[in-house]
């Protein structure tokens, strides 16, 4: 077992271990002894399985747990991962997520039997509505790109309905992989937009391409170069007046609470991403939950089924929660009612902080963004150099170092301790640091990511073999990035013959 200092080079599971270790004991057999082989079939059955791991438990413990210390996470520091929103998970929602009338509940259970967690659900939606200036919306869809995916289905409700065939989603260069892919899976044909040189969606461009095959226009606001866009009002106007609906993409939505309502800008559809502004864990920490707020033009195209209030409470009776069908539903996204425990931390985040709060959570994560560009302008070229909202893009080039990448720097962010931020996206900026710091974060800690920033690129100018060689200091140094998808070696521990 090799190690540096308490920091365990950790082998493969597969050369732990060794013959006759098993991490289980079975109580003995009180009940009659039955031949597998008869249940299942002799030609399923096997001796031994080759290659199989043996290892005790505490093998299999201490493996698993010293690989966790391995991993970087929100928990450890600064996690400046544009787009994502990698924010602190507030404590509380973790308390109350875990409350037992939420965790025990069977989604099954009558509805009768349910209130409480209806309530929530029903109160959730509400509050999400209210915040984007929305009429209706639904919890189901599992993740932001699910929300998009559910989104393009009730544009194409809405279009069946009217009897149009309208198939054009017009996504402008800057947005997330997710818009196009989403938009393709559901049959539309997207057409690319450029930005204009202030990083907006360029009008010119856009009317370009209103013709009568409009379906809609999917954007992000502000956009994944950060940047509120300039003519909001107006893109919606003519995409309107072309017939086409407006999808918000609104995983950036932490730029905006409490400030800016996207229905009232004329978005027709929006997804939130509950896991981003509203902190419930993501990444490795969790499954996502991204809701999909809608205009009254379409709220009878929701999936189904909907929570609402099925009977009005007076002075002696509370309200009667229940399920509701929309007249005209695109159907089921999602079994029952999507991640419900998301829904239990987002509420809780939302209801700890309220108004006010929310709201300072927006102009807390737009200062802290505008705080690190100002002290990283100097150093690092800004191609869409204005103030930002809850993110900036900066370039990871020089051109005077030939040689150095963003994927050097972000590497040797590594060696002071620091998550990189988002690499080669947005990709329209080349060679692209995306960089979200968060409201969460101290001037301390945007401090010492702007300092080792800063010296970083120093480093570049004097020493640039320090970040081609970079990270040092990890377990494992600099990984070949396409080696793992050319060269595919998997040891497995099914033995091909048989
Ligand atoms: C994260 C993100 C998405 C996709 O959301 P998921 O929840 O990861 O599926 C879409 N658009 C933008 C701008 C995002 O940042």
């Amino acid at each position: 077992m090799t190690t540096n200092g308490t920091t365990f080079r950790e082998p493969l599971i597969f050369d732990i271990g060794g013959e006759g270790r098993t991490g289980f004991a079975l109580p003995a057999l009180d009940v009659p002894d039955t031949d597998l082989a008869d249940v299942l079939g002799g030609g399923n059955i096997r001796d031994s399985v080759p290659g199989f791991p043996r290892v005790s438990e505490v093998e299999v413990v201490r493996h698993f747990h010293r690989l966790s210390k391995w991993n970087y996470c929100i928990e450890n520091g600064l996690y400046p991962l544009g787009s994502c929103t990698m924010k602190h998970n507030p404590r509380i929602n973790e308390v109350l997520a875990r409350l037992p009338g939420f965790v025990e509940s069977h989604p099954l259970r009558p509805t009768s039997a349910a209130q409480g967690n209806l309530e929530l659900l029903h109160h959730l939606s509400g509050l999400l509505a209210e915040i984007t200036g929305l009429d209706a919306v639904t919890l189901h869809p599992c993740a932001g790109s699910h929300g998009e995916l559910t989104g393009m289905m009730l544009v194409k409700k809405h279009f069946d309905t009217l009897g149009e065939k309208r198939k054009t989603v017009l996504i402008p260069d800057s947005a997330h992989g997710t818009n196009p892919a989403t938009s393709a899976m559901s049959g539309m044909r997207v057409v690319e937009l450029k930005s204009d040189s202030r990083g907006n969606v360029d009008l010119e461009a856009l009317r370009a391409e209103c013709d009568d095959t409009l379906a809609g226009l999917m954007l992000t606001n502000p956009n994944t170069l950060g940047l509120f866009d300039e003519h909001v009002s107006e893109v919606a106007e003519i995409v309107h007046q072309a017939g086409g609906l407006v999808y918000g993409d609104g995983a950036n939505m932490n730029a905006l609470l409490g400030i800016v309502r996207p229905g009232d800008l004329g978005i027709d559809i929006l997804h939130y991403n509950l896991h981003k502004t509203f902190s419930t864990p993501h990444g490795g920490g969790g499954p996502g939950s991204g809701p999909v707020g809608v205009a009254p033009h379409l709220v009878d195209f929701l999936p189904a089924p909907v929570v609402a209030v099925v009977e009005e409470g007076d002075d002696e009776q509370a309200p009667l929660f229940g399920f509701e069908t929309p007249v005209k539903t695109i159907g089921r996204v999602k079994a029952f009612n999507g991640h419900f425990g998301m829904m239990v931390r987002a509420f809780t985040y939302m209801r700890m902080h309220g108004e006010e709060g929310l709201r300072q959570i927006a102009e807390y994560a737009v200062l802290n963004a505008n705080y690190l560009l100002a002290r990283l302008r100097d150093s690092y070229h800004v191609p869409y150099d204005r103030i930002c909202m809850h993110e900036f893009v900066a370039e990871g080039r020089w051109p005077e170092i030939a040689d150095i990448r963003a994927l050097d720097i972000s590497k040797r962010l590594m060696d002071y301790g620091i998550h990189p931020p988002t690499n080669y996206f947005p990709l329209i900026v080349h060679e692209s640091l995306m960089i979200e710091p968060t409201e969460t974060e101290s001037k301390q800690s945007l401090d010492a990511f702007a300092d080792a920033m800063i010296k970083i690129a120093q480093e570049a100018q004097r020493e640039p073999e320090l970040l081609h060689n970079a990270p040092i200091s990890t377990p494992v140094g600099r990984l070949d990035e396409v080696k793992a998808a050319r060269d595919l070696v998997l040891r497995c521990a099914v033995d091909s013959e048989s």
